[in-house]
């Protein structure tokens, strides 16, 4: 597991909370939550087989599907307005 904090850099991080399948990490330094990164051998792997030529290749054919999918995701988000 890769633990430095994407915001500040720290290494600072716990384990904060595992849901469904993931593991949040939090920074012990500026408090950020994020889900737990993988190693770098793992994420070159997910870059190969997630994000392959076939995939982004199929980015603009499926415009309307991602573009509902980001709008459902921002609208979950934004239950959590403060
Ligand atoms: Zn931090």
């Amino acid at each position: 597991m890769y633990r430095t904090c994407i915001y500040c850099k720290s290494n600072s991080m716990k384990t904060f909370k595992k849901i469904a399948g993931y593991t949040l990490v939090k920074c012990n330094t500026c408090l950020l939550v994020q889900t737990a990164q993988p190693s770098f051998k793992n994420r070159n792997h997910i870059n190969q087989v997630v994000y392959s030529d076939e995939y982004l290749g199929n980015y603009l054919k499926r415009e309307k599907e991602l573009k509902l999918r980001f709008r459902q995701r921002v609208s979950e988000i934004e239950k959590y307005k403060i």
